[in-house]
C-alpha cells in the first residue's frame, strides 16, 4: 500500500513537502520553506545559521531529519557519515519559497522536475537573490577548502568553478508524463500567481493520486485550472491532496475585478505619481497593473529585479521589458543622479547582474518621475521606498496590490510604510485578488474530482473540509499515512 509522509504544509500555509512511497519508489512533492516555523524562531538579524549547516534547521523542525537526501558538503561539516541516496526525484508545482526554497539543501543528484517557467524562476532568485541558502540551479561546495597557487588553502566561493555543481533538472511540457520506478507521473498547469504553477497527476497500479499544487479560477490563466480539474476528474484517482488557503472564504476575486479598480484608480485618484505595490514575481498582477498604466496614457516603470525577471521569461512574460521603462535606483555612492561621470565609475555602484540595465535606452531614474509624475506608474515596495527622497513626490498615491500582512513582521513593515506615506502625504489605496481558489471553489472541485480520499494540505484550518465532505483524512506532521481507499475501509 502507497504511504504519504507530510514534512510540512500541516495546518498552516506553505513549508510543502509530500514524501510519497510506493513500491519502492519514493519521490517528494514540494521541498519548500515553512514561514510560520521561520517566523516562530527568526527575525530581520537572527536566522538559521549557515556554520551549523543543518542543525539549526533540524533542531526547529525546519527541515526532516532524513538519511539520504541532504548535500554531502553539509552532511560532512556536521560530521555525519557519507548517505545513500534515498530518494528518486522531486516535483516542484512553482516557483513560490514555501515549495521550493529549501531544495538548497538536496544532494544534487537528485533529480528536480518542474516546468520551463519555475526553472527560470528558480534560476532569476539564484542569480539576484540575498539569501544565501538559495543554491537553487547550481550549488556550490560549502565549507571546502582549494589549493591556491601559493600552495596555501584558500576557501572555495563560487567563483571557484570547479566546485559548483549543477543540479539535474528536467523541465516538462504539458501533457509529459515520466515514469519513476512504479509511478507514471504528469505535469498539468495551473493558474496562480505566479508563471509556470502547475499541479501533478500521478498514476500507479494501486490508484491515481491528484495534487493540485497552489491553484486558483480567477486570473488570466483560469482555464488552465478548469482543464486540469477536468483532467483530474478523468484520472478517476483515489487520493486527492487539496490545497486549502482559502476554504475558510466565500469572497470571489478577479483579476479582471484588479484591473478594472487600479485603472480606475489612477484615473480619478492620481494628479501625480502612481506607485503599486505588488508581489514581486507575480507576472499576471505585473500585466494588468502595465495595462492599467496603458489605458490612461502612462509608462509602467519596473524596479531591476523585475526587469531581470522579465526579460529572463522571454517568451513567458506576458510583454517586452522594451515595453517598460527601467527604474535605475541610487545606489553605493550615488553616481547615477550626478552629471559628467564616466560609466564605468557609475557601474561600480551595481551588483554585477543590475550593471546591463543602466546605460539601456528605456532606463530612467528618479530625476525622470520628479520631472513628470503623470507619466508614470511605478512598481514599488517598502524596500525600495527610500527613494521618496529623490523623488519628493506632490499629489501621488500608493495603490497596494498584494495580501494582507499575516504575520508580526510583516505587521511592523506594514506601519513603517504608512509612516512613509504619510510623511509624503501620499494616500493608499487597495486592490488585490488572492493567488487562491475560495473555500467554494474548492468544494466544487472536490465534488467533481470525487476522489475516494482527500488530504488537505496548505491549509491554516484542515478541519474546515470535514465540514463538507466524509472522506477526508487530516493530515499529521511527520506521520506516514498509508493509503487505503476510503471506500475500502
Ligand atoms: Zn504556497
Ligand atoms: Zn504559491
Amino acid at each position: 500500500m502507497p504511504t504519504l509522509t507530510f514534512y510540512g504544509g500541516v495546518n498552516e500555509i506553505g513549508g510543502t513537502k509530500i514524501l510519497l512511497e510506493a513500491e519502492g519508489t519514493r519521490i517528494f512533492l514540494d521541498f519548500g520553506m515553512s514561514f510560520k516555523i521561520a517566523n516562530t524562531y527568526f527575525a530581520e538579524f537572527l536566522q538559521p545559521r549557515k556554520c551549523t549547516a543543518l542543525a539549526d534547521f533540524f533542531e526547529l523542525g525546519l527541515l526532516p531529519d532524513i538519511k539520504g537526501i541532504y548535500r554531502e558538503d553539509y552532511l560532512k561539516h556536521m560530521n555525519r557519515p557519507k548517505e545513500e541516496r534515498s530518494v528518486d526525484a522531486v516535483f516542484l508545482t512553482h516557483a513560490h519559497a514555501d515549495h521550493a526554497q529549501y531544495i538548497h539543501f538536496l544532494r544534487t543528484d537528485i533529480p528536480i522536475y518542474c516546468t520551463k517557467a519555475t526553472k527560470i524562476i528558480l534560476q532569476v532568485v539564484e542569480e539576484t537573490g540575498s539569501n544565501p541558502f538559495s543554491d537553487l540551479i547550481t550549488a556550490c561546495d560549502a565549507f571546502t577548502f582549494y589549493e591556491t597557487k601559493k600552495g596555501t588553502l584558500g576557501r572555495v566561493t563560487r567563483r571557484n568553478t570547479d566546485f559548483v555543481h549543477e543540479r539535474t533538472f528536467y523541465v516538462m511540457e504539458p501533457e509529459d508524463k515520466v515514469t519513476i520506478g512504479s509511478l507514471e507521473i504528469e505535469m498539468v498547469p495551473v493558474d496562480h500567481s505566479l508563471p509556470g504553477a502547475c499541479g501533478y497527476i500521478i498514476y500507479s497500479d494501486e490508484g491515481n493520486l491528484v495534487y493540485t499544487g497552489d491553484i486558483r479560477f480567477h486570473g488570466s490563466n483560469q482555464a488552465l485550472s478548469k482543464k486540469f480539474v477536468a483532467k483530474a476528474k478523468a484520472a478517476e484517482p483515489k487520493w486527492l491532496l487539496s490545497e486549502g488557503t482559502r476554504i475558510d472564504s466565500t469572497q470571489q476575486d478577479s483579476e479582471a475585478g484588479v484591473k478594472q479598480e487600479i485603472t480606475q484608480l489612477i484615473a480619478d485618484r492620481a494628479k501625480g505619481l502612481v506607485f503599486v505595490e505588488h508581489p514581486i514575481r507575480d507576472l499576471d498582477r505585473v500585466n494588468t497593473i502595465f495595462e492599467a498604466a496603458k489605458t490612461n496614457n502612462r509608462e509602467f516603470a519596473v524596479t531591476l529585479k523585475l526587469a531581470y525577471l522579465i526579460e529572463a521569461l522571454g517568451a513567458l512574460a506576458p510583454f517586452s521589458l522594451s515595453d517598460v521603462k527601467i527604474l535605475v535606483p541610487k545606489k553605493s555612492w550615488g553616481l547615477i543622479s550626478k552629471e559628467g561621470i564616466d560609466s564605468k565609475l557609475v557601474e561600480q555602484d551595481y551588483a554585477t547582474w543590475e550593471r546591463e540595465y543602466i546605460g539601456r535606452a528605456n532606463s530612467i531614474t528618479c530625476n525622470a518621475l520628479q520631472k513628470n509624475p503623470e507619466k508614470y506608474v511605478v512598481s514599488m515596495s517598502l524596500w525600495e521606498i527610500n527613494q521618496l527622497t529623490d523623488i519628493q513626490p506632490e499629489a501621488a498615491i500608493w495603490i497596494k496590490s498584494s495580501c494582507e500582512p499575516f504575520s508580526e513582521e510583516m505587521e511592523l513593515d506594514e506601519e513603517r510604510k504608512r509612516n512613509w506615506l504619510e510623511h509624503f502625504g501620499i494616500k493608499e489605496y487597495f486592490a488585490h485578488a488572492s493567488g487562491h481558489a475560495s473555500g467554494a471553489e474548492l468544494k466544487a472541485i472536490i465534488k467533481e474530482i470525487n476522489p475516494d480520499r482527500v488530504y488537505p494540505v496548505h491549509a491554516e484550518h484542515p478541519e474546515l473540509f470535514q465540514e463538507f465532505f466524509k472522506n477526508v483524512e487530516l493530515v499529521e506532521q511527520g506521520k506516514k499515512h498509508t493509503m487505503q481507499a476510503w471506500k475500502s475501509l
